[in-house]
């Protein structure tokens, strides 16, 4: 049985980053530490986010979310996978300009899009495109080495859609836990056509290849951009999956 939210500090938390991973040329990790304490400021369940304060890169303080795509069992850290949006303020602080040692006022954790044992079903499908892979990254870290036993599911699958071999965030996690009995990773690819690679952007003939024959049985999760969400909740909709088996998270803050 996973826990319901445990420890966790009230108001803004000041988060030292303690290191920072380039993923691929537009997206980072970066690993934060509780700046008072040190260690890992909170509790969380896999699935949940932060919300960052930033009070000084433009006119008026702005505030972002960003999913954890460390797993609850890491003690020492919690990490969030940040990928640059054109433009953006806060994903281009954290891509061009955060620094090991800077301190943000986070607050969280936020969030109920999570695997809950007591209500969904033993196959957990994550469906998801871009930077929506990492509250999956987080349920595979979490779940993946303990698949059957209690509070975890007995099979997962991740579909996830990338643009190219370019854009494959958090690839050495997921290629591992690929390699875990129970578990089953489909990336495709929107954008270039690579042997051992599904081709093409998720739509209904993808997920029907993906989940034929599993709508009884599992529970969807799916993140990412909206339009691609909607067609997968439509799709599974029409498969007779029931909408408490039919999860989504919004990346619009
Ligand atoms: C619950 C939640 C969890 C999230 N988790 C993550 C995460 O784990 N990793 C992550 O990278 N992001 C995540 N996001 C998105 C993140 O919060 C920001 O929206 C994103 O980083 C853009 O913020 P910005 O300040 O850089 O861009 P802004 O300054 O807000 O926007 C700049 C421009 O880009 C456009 N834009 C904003 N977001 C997007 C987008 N996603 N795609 C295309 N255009 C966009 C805006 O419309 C605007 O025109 C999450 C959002 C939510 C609500």
């Amino acid at each position: 049985m996973v826990e319901v939210t445990r420890r966790f500090k009230k108001g803004w938390m000041k988060l030292r980053i303690a290191e920072i991973v380039k993923e691929t040329h537009d997206t980072k990790t970066f690993f934060f530490v509780d700046d008072e304490e040190g260690g890992r400021a909170f509790d969380y369940t896999a699935g949940q986010y932060l919300t960052f304060r930033f009070d000084e890169l433009g006119q008026r303080p702005i505030a972002r979310s960003y999913t954890m795509s460390s797993s609850p069992c890491e003690a020492d850290y919690v990490a969030v996978t940040v990928k640059k949006i054109q433009g953006g303020q806060a994903s281009s602080y954290f891509l061009d300009f955060s620094k090991v040692g800077d301190v943000l006022r986070a607050r969280g954790p936020i969030g109920r899009f999570c695997y809950e044992p007591d209500k969904d079903k033993g196959h957990l499908a994550m469906v998801a495109a871009g930077s929506g892979v990492t509250p999956f990254v987080s349920m595979l870290r979490e779940y993946a080495n303990a698949l059957g036993s209690p509070g975890t599911p007995q099979r997962m699958t991740l579909l996830v859609a990338y643009r190219s071999t370019q854009d494959l965030i958090s690839w050495p996690v997921l290629t591992k836990c690929d390699k875990i009995a129970g578990v089953r990773l489909i990336t495709t690819l929107s954008r270039e056509q690579v042997p051992g690679f599904w081709s093409g952007r998720i739509d209904q003939a993808l997920l029907e290849k993906a989940f034929a024959g599993e709508y009884s049985k599992t529970t969807f999760m799916t993140c990412g951009p909206q339009e691609m969400m909607d067609l997968t909740a439509t799709f599974l909709r029409e498969q007779g999956v029931p909408e408490a088996q039919i999860k989504m998270e919004s990346y619009d803050n």
